[in-house]
């Protein structure tokens, strides 16, 4: 049995135990939990969670508050093994928090329970090749980090610094997957075509942009986070630019959630603000495109950083497209499957989510779905392929570029 840990019970504040108390086991969480739903399996859902965080607590305090809010009781190995399976296959998709009618922070909860099953060694293994894959090369895929920028290679006629320059006025901040995974590599091509149309003076961070530090959160790794933070923030001062735009939600949401961006007289925008703003100040001339799109919201753009409005208002600038809402859709969007490192603990499941979300897309007569995050493109387009269905699945910034002038 393990001992107690004194840092573990720590992850919890007053706040974090009060909340749970006040859970009424109303299950509305679980109706809206894609794993939940996807592997029929309610062990996955946040009152099933919380139940067994609340032994924990109960097995570490034989006195004071803890144990005088939940009782006490032991964990057993298997207990605690069975648990931590459970806590590892959820997205983090924040869908059992928006619902709650109580009100109790879960995503927070989610992820500190994480980092108190990192203390505690009771994690997937997999999870320690996000951590020494950021350690040894800065990026979750274990590339070389030199190589981030080498997608410019892709474009018609690129430049020979690969929009690796000294000073800029935006830093386009490209992420992990969109920088090495060849699907996701599209996002960020449309993005650089979109910028250079618009005359933006942009650069990229090439090999000094490290990941964002989103897996090591996800994964309970909370504590090497702090040297990422700080040297993109660096990074960005370094090329003397006010302004860093990002096209993954979860690299937005870090910043925003998690780096003193303010205190360093930087502004965030994800892509979809900025092209709203670009769009606004007519930069970007549009031609007409035959088109019926659904949009999905990212969980870290929509529930976690609010803006559901923006993306909306893109699409809408594009003529000729016709635009038509997922059944649930904004605060109430289903989540595709990618989030949480789910896909690396059980691919499966993430497959499985992915397609209640095609299907549902489907549904709605669109010949695209868009997105604005590179995982929930990857995740909703591998769905489709493999499985042969004809619907088309486009970033943001993919369906931005296909309307650009510039083709004509
Ligand atoms: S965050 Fe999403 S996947 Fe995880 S428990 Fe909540 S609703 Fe389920
Ligand atoms: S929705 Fe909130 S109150 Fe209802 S069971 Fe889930 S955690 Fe408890």
């Amino acid at each position: 049995m393990p001992t107690m840990n004194k840092k573990a019970n720590s992850r919890y504040s007053m706040q974090q135990c009060m909340q749970m108390a006040a859970c009424t086991n109303c299950q509305s969480c679980a109706d809206v939990c894609p794993a939940v739903n996807a592997a029929g399996d309610g062990r996955l859902s946040a009152l099933h969670r919380m139940r067994g965080l609340q032994q924990i607590l109960k097995s570490r305090n034989s006195s004071g508050w803890i144990a005088r809010l939940f009782g006490r009781k032991e964990l057993t190995e298997e207990e605690w093994k069975e648990f931590s399976e459970t806590v590892y296959r959820c997205t983090l998709c924040g869908n059992c928090q928006e619902v709650c009618p109580v009100g109790i922070n879960l995503k927070d909860l989610w992820v500190s329970l994480r980092e108190d099953l990192v203390d505690e060694k009771h994690f997937p293994k997999k999870i320690n090749m996000i951590k020494s894959n950021l350690k040894s090369s800065r990026n979750v895929f274990d590339e070389d980090n030199e190589e981030r920028a080498e997608w410019v290679e892709d474009m018609d006629d690129p430049p020979d610094d690969l929009f690796v320059r000294d000073e800029a006025e935006v830093v386009y901040f490209t992420g992990c997957t969109a920088a090495y995974f060849p699907v996701a590599q599209k996002i960020p091509l449309a993005l650089a075509d979109i910028l250079l149309q618009a005359e933006i003076d942009f650069t990229l961070l090439g090999e000094d942009e490290w990941c964002c530090g989103f897996p090591l959160l996800g994964a309970g790794l909370k504590d090497m986070f702090t040297e990422f933070a700080e040297h993109n923030i660096q990074a960005v001062l370094e090329k003397g630019a006010k302004t860093v735009t990002f096209a993954c939600p979860s690299c937005y949401e870090m910043w925003k959630e998690h780096y003193p961006y303010k205190e360093n007289g930087i502004q965030i925008f994800h892509s979809t603000q900025y092209l709203e703003m670009l769009i606004k100040e007519e930069k970007i001339p549009f031609k007409s495109l035959d088109m019926t799109v659904t949009y999905h919201d990212p969980c870290d753009l929509g529930r976690g950083a609010r803006e559901f409005n923006a993306p909306r208002a893109v699409i809408k600038a594009i003529p000729g497209v016709t635009f038509v809402e997922l059944p649930n859709n904004r605060e109430n969007c289903n989540c595709c499957g990618g989030g949480g490192n789910l896909e690396m603990v059980d691919a499966k499941l993430s497959a499985g989510i992915a397609k209640s979300k095609v299907e549902e897309a489907i549904s709605t007569g669109a010949d695209t779905i868009v997105s604005s995050c590179q995982q929930c493109v990857r995740t909703m387009l591998t769905y489709a392929k493999r499985n042969k269905i004809n619907i088309d699945v486009l970033d943001i910034t993919q369906l931005v570029r296909k309307a650009l002038e510039m083709d004509e």
